[in-house]
């Protein structure tokens, strides 16, 4: 059996190592390692895959939201409403723009954004919401872009874990996540679902004077050439990984529905173990499984994690501590049990390995593994 990784990004690269060499090769040879034709194709590549108008490539998802708050024009204080389960990046950038995080808490069962507490945080300086669509699966973007639309708020979609599903309205219409608030932002880290070979990430928007601004922000607020008309940052995609980007989009799909077949496997065979609970899918939501996460209970976990990597099996806590918990966080506003449903994942998660070159005999012994230790831990 092949080893058993988190993310196996040295198998799904075997498979596609021809075309990546060939095109990184070619860039080489050109030496147009920025702003070059790659960037353009792949830009345009993903609106057509996205039906979006416009892709903005920057240099990595937290530049992403970064840019997206700066393009809206904020004020110092302005309230940004997030969940508070969710990886640091999204709120990060809000208290470095000095912006007000203002967070919120979240389902227990899909771990996604509440949209009934959303509703309670807002105020009259509440501006933006930032919903996270964690883990692969979209929050409620037709609640949330009423509730936005009611405030005249705007919605800047966290999409780092979710690109490739889709969002399904009450009226029979799909759009892909990312694609259905003001701004869409995602992350192409090497281990997200569209991932390359170093940093890198976008913005999408339906909006084109967004779009124009956010373009102008990711190349120091310029236009024309040395004409800065407002302050912005350096953050750019660059060709190599754009290449990469552009092998892969089009195996997107295809490495969804890999990730899909494992999370079936896992919650068949999980379904009726004693103390596991499989994470809840959405009707409205198509799951794209950046993470399996499952919640324990009356199951020791750090005892199952150490029984399963003894026998070779990763397993990681997805996140074991809810921002308002953060050293970085603390503030007088959210004391412990602020947000009781994120600080119970915070203790219960965990996620099994989850990546597209899972195969039968890994998956079997990864649950046969699973049960044994359940079984013997009555
Ligand atoms: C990965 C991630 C980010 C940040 O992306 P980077 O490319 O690492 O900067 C932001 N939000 C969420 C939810 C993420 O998972």
């Amino acid at each position: 059996m092949r080893d058993i990784q988190m993310v196996d990004l040295q198998a799904q690269y075997q498979k596609i190592k021809p075309e990546v060499d060939a095109r990184l090769e070619a860039i080489l040879e050109s030496a147009a390692f920025i702003n070059g034709p790659e960037v353009k194709r792949f830009q345009s590549e993903l609106e057509e895959y996205l039906n979006v108008k416009h892709v903005i490539p920057c240099a990595n998802g937290t530049d992403a939201l970064q840019i997206a708050l700066m393009a809206l024009g904020l004020e110092k204080g302005d309230e940004i409403i997030t969940t508070t389960f969710t990886f640091i990046a999204t709120a990060e950038v809000i208290a470095l723009l000095g912006l007000t995080p203002v967070l919120v808490d979240v389902d227990p069962e899909t771990y996604l954004i509440s949209t009934e507490d959303i509703k309670n945080a807002i105020s009259p300086r509440s501006k933006v919401i930032i919903p996270v669509h964690l883990f692969g699966q979209c929050a409620n973007m037709e609640e949330i872009m009423q509730i936005a639309n009611e405030h005249g708020l705007k919605v800047i979609e966290d999409g780092a874990q979710s690109i490739g599903s889709s969002f399904h309205f009450s009226n029979g219409e799909s759009k892909k996540s990312g694609t259905i608030g003001d701004f869409g932002c995602t992350s192409f880290f090497p281990s997200k679902n569209l991932g390359c070979y170093g940093d890198g990430g976008a913005l999408f928007t339906n909006d084109d004077a967004l779009a124009e601004k956010a373009r102008m922000i990711v190349n120091h607020g310029m236009k024309v050439r040395y004409y800065h008309d407002e302050i912005g940052v350096n953050s750019r995609l660059d060709s190599m990984q754009a290449a990469v980007l552009s092998v892969k989009l089009k195996r997107l799909d295809e490495y969804s529905a890999a990730r899909r077949a494992a999370a079936d496997y896992y919650d068949k065979e999980l379904a009726d173990v004693e103390g596991i609970k499989t994470p809840k899918r959405l009707e409205n939501s198509e799951h794209v499984f950046h993470q399996y996460t499952m919640t324990l209970d009356g199951i020791d976990r750090a005892a199952l994690q150490s029984f399963l990597s003894e026998r070779g099996i990763p397993a990681m806590i997805y996140y074991p501590v809810p921002l308002h918990q953060q050293k970085a966080f603390r503030d007088v506003r959210y004391e412990d049990g602020a947000f009781p449903i994120a600080e119970g994942l915070a203790k219960s998660v965990l996620s099994l390995p989850m990546h597209t070159e899972l195969d039968q005999e890994q998956l079997e012994y990864i649950v046969a593994s699973i049960k044994e230790f359940v079984k013997n831990n009555k």
